[in-house]
């Protein structure tokens, strides 16, 4: 087995991998490492995998507008139809309706945004908003309370103004598929993965990463060493000994998403994602007449930082918290008995937006940071770490000079300085899932 490569990948996770199909689409051989068995095994498999265009900045929005352009046309960017034998995925591409509520002002900066990258959307009035989802109860609940609070599910005197529908926007059923995929497509590039390989060190030498040593003993050797660790981005990043240097740092965040039974009346043709600050969830169906309800993260949550090899995987009060509180907008939902759903961890930046650059170290780069929100954006921060990696290597400063990275779908170019370890605390961010 070679043990030499031009770069090695941390991680197999939706964005090791895509990284992975960039570096060897330009000729790079690339290994990529990872602890679990398969591809997509991590963080990545308790993705919600929605896809939408809308975040609160114009470069965020940009790059999740153009994503929608990869999951639409997935067997051009993995370069064929017959690329995996488990077949490719499915992009639901439903649209997305996000309420009008007091926290997104309306939605009048996102819908400003939309304008800008012409990413198009229907605004919704009650009535639509019913006829589109005849389970929805219209009615406010904001502030987003807690059940133990005695105004839990008392609604407000004044109902929802609205909502507004996006349509370049849907979901992925299967993020762990979309993650074999694109390994399938990386492998036929040249790419080699490795599983049941933990990193344990980094290896160094004349000031610059030479490779990484594993748990087994074996080391293998390569000028070029990305973190895609995930929830353990910043455990590696110690590793390395950069992240005393970062500005914005890692760490990991549990989350639990519940998956419960449709309720009545849901109607599956019209369905599509929800998004509703008024009462802090986001929804859409899922596999085996589900729904399923992830939390948007409102103020009165706790935030709940782990080890990530060390926390709680069975569900908690958290659970029932989220399907308490899509209730009050949908009143035919019954709390189930049985728990269903996922335990799974963020990898969250101090702003929300995540790193993609190089660190203090020669040679050693960071894809990090997702924040829950960037399985959508996984296909383009592949090719961004590529460019970013390629011109690094060939002598650019990333830190003086960031590279520009041009979103050939939507034509719109931004500065890659925009995911800078170095940044200051982007405060046009949501500080929240949403990005
Ligand atoms: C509950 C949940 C819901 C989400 N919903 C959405 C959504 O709706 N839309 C959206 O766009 N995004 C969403 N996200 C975010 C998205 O899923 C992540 O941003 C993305 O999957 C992160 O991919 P990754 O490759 O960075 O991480 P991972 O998939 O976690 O991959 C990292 C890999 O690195 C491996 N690894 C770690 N340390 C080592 C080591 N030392 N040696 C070897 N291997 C190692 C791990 O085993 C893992 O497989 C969600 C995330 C979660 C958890």
């Amino acid at each position: 087995m070679t043990n030499s490569y031009d770069a090695i990948i941390i991680g197999a996770g939706i964005i090791g991998c895509a990284t992975s199909l960039a570096l060897g689409r330009k000729g790079w051989k690339v290994l990529n490492l990872d602890t679990l068995p398969a591809a997509g095994y991590g963080s990545t498999s308790g993705s919600c995998a929605i896809i939408r265009p809308y975040y609160s900045t114009l470069d965020g929005s940009a790059m999740a507008y153009e994503s929608h352009f990869y999951w639409k046309n997935w067997a051009d960017y993995l370069g064929g139809e017959d690329i995996d034998e488990r077949g490719l995925i499915e992009y639901h591409n439903v649209g997305a309706l996000v309420m009008k509520t007091g926290a997104n002002d309306y939605l009048r900066p996102a819908m400003a945004l939309m304008d800008q990258l012409e990413s198009p959307y229907s605004e919704f009035s009650p009535e639509q908003i019913c006829a589109k989802l005849p389970v929805w109860n219209t009615e406010s609940f904001y502030p987003v309370k807690r059940p133990d609070d005695p105004e839990f599910g008392v609604a407000n005197a004044k109902s929802l103004t609205g909502a507004v529908l996006f349509h370049a926007a849907g979901y992925i059923s299967d993020p762990q598929l979309a993650t074999h995929n694109i390994m399938r497509a990386a492998e036929r590039s040249g790419g080699e993965f490795r599983y049941n390989a933990r990193v344990v060190e980094i290896k160094c030498a004349n000031g610059r990463v030479g490779g990484v040593k594993l748990e087994n003993g074996d080391t293998v050797e390569a000028p070029v060493v990305l973190n895609a660790a995930g929830p353990h981005s910043s455990k590696v990043n110690q590793m390395a000994g950069v992240e005393k240097s970062m500005r914005i740092k890692t760490r990991a965040l549990r989350q639990e998403v519940a998956h419960v039974p449709l309720p009545a009346g849901y109607r599956r043709d019209t369905a599509c994602v929800t998004s509703d600050s008024d009462i802090g969830l986001y929804t859409r169906p899922e596999q085996g007449d589900a729904l399923l309800i992830g939390s948007e993260d409102p103020p009165c949550d706790p935030h709940e930082w782990v080890d990530p090899d060390d926390y709680n995987r069975d569900f908690s009060e958290q659970w029932k918290v989220q399907v308490l509180r899509v209730c009050q907008r949908v009143p035919s939902l019954g709390v189930p008995n049985q728990m269903r759903g996922v335990v799974d961890l963020y990898d969250v930046t101090d702003d929300w937006i995540p790193i993609y650059d190089r660190s203090d170290l020669s040679g050693f780069y960071l894809a990090i940071g997702t924040s829950g929100n960037q399985f959508k954006n996984a296909p383009i921060a592949g090719e961004l770490m590529a460019n970013i990696i390629e011109t690094t290597q060939n002598g650019n400063d990333q830190d003086d000079s960031p590279i520009d990275f041009h979103l050939k779908n939507i034509d719109h170019t931004f500065s890659s300085g925009f995911y800078s370890r170095l940044r200051e605390v982007n405060q046009d961010s949501s500080f929240s899932v949403l990005g």
